[in-house]
């Protein structure tokens, strides 16, 4: 069970609650360890420079600072680089630079986000007039509305597909449609079977709070099938640690399924007479404790169902991916605030 924080929940349950939350001061005191996680079998150790890099093949690295990543490719007419964290700075061309004298002339925004690409302006600025920079046409709007120094508004833009060809390296780009950002892209290297998606696929992981904070749930949950569909061998999602492979997106994608089925299994349970979950005696209780009261009913019910729905997510995945004691929660609160709403299901 949930420790629950709020008033309403507390009147309601504060029994239960008393024995549950024994010994627990905050919701951020109760982390699990993350011993025998794929995360931590995959972490890379980095070097006393602070960063890590991954030899791909064939031309083509990841380049971490423990928490996110980079992909770099460097061809006969330059390197690629696509995303470039702020929490990496300057250890990022240093890395570069430790694997190749080629300079960088392309500077990839895998989307807007500035916690991927707030590096953007190390590589594309007015002193290297000969980067040029590639964002999907979503990105570039985004990155034009609210001008930031940090992450210029990209020169080239694209809206379904774009191929890269840089000397003897080719990166397709591809748009899969609004997800967890306007315009995250697919980034693909055929030669080397590497694919990077940000923020989509966590290996070892949960995915991060709230679905990924996706602005559109069903586009996100589409990308795992999206990614699937391509021929790859290592996949880089830009946080955590090492290269992942196709089952790092299998094993989420029977996650997120099952954050679905639970919930909505949740929600089922909540229309019936249940005397614990079903709606009719909950809001009776929360009503009498708090009359008139129309947001406490909405809390407690929405309280109630997510803890529901995460107990049966956590049954099978705790101690089996990293992190469903922090934001499994959030998931099921996120599924039923956004997707039972939809007209069409999350899970298409
Ligand atoms: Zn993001």
């Amino acid at each position: 069970m949930k420790c629950l924080s709020s008033t309403v929940a507390s009147l309601l349950f504060w029994a239960n609650a008393a024995i549950a939350c024994t010994g627990f001061a905050t919701r951020h005191d109760i982390f699990l360890p993350l011993n025998g996680t794929l995360a931590v079998e995959n972490q890379l150790p980095l070097n006393a420079a602070g960063y890590a890099v991954s030899n791909l093949g064939r031309g083509a690295y990841m380049i971490t600072d423990g928490v996110y990543q980079s992909f770099v490719l460097v061809s006969t007419a330059g390197v690629v680089v696509v995303d470039a964290p702020p929490t990496t700075g300057h250890k990022l061309q240093w890395a570069i630079g430790n694997i190749t004298s080629t300079p960088v002339r392309w500077f990839v925004y895998s989307h807007s986000h500035a916690d991927h690409v707030g590096g953007a302006y190390l590589f594309a600025n007015q002193s290297n007039p000969k980067v040029k920079t590639v964002a999907h046409a979503n990105t570039a709007s985004q990155l034009a509305e609210r001008p930031d120094p940090n992450r210029p508004v990209p020169q080239i833009t694209f809206k379904d597909r774009y191929e890269l060809v840089a000397g003897n390296q080719t990166l397709e780009l591809f748009f899969p449609g609004i997800g967890h950002d306007l315009g995250n892209i697919i980034v693909y290297a055929p030669k080397q079977k590497v694919l990077m998606m940000v923020d989509q696929v966590y290996a070892g992981w949960v995915p991060f709070e709230s679905l990924a904070a996706s602005v559109y749930v069903p586009g996100w949950i589409r990308g795992h099938d999206q990614i699937l569909s391509y021929d790859f061998d290592v996949y880089l999602g830009g946080h955590l640690g090492g290269p992942a492979n196709r089952t790092a997106v299998e094993v989420q994608r029977e996650y997120v399924n099952d954050v679905f089925n639970n919930c909505a299994a949740a929600l089922i349970k909540s229309g019936t007479n249940d005397p614990a979950v079903g709606i009719a005696a909950l809001s009776a209780d929360v009503l009498g404790n708090n009359p008139n009261n129309a947001w406490a009913q909405f809390a407690a019910y929405l309280d109630t169902v997510a803890d529901l729905c995460n107990n049966m997510t956590s049954a099978k995945w705790l101690g089996r991916l990293a992190g469903q004691d922090i934001f499994g929660y959030s998931h099921a609160v996120f599924y039923l605030l956004v997707c039972n709403r939809l007209s069409a299901p999350c899970w298409m």
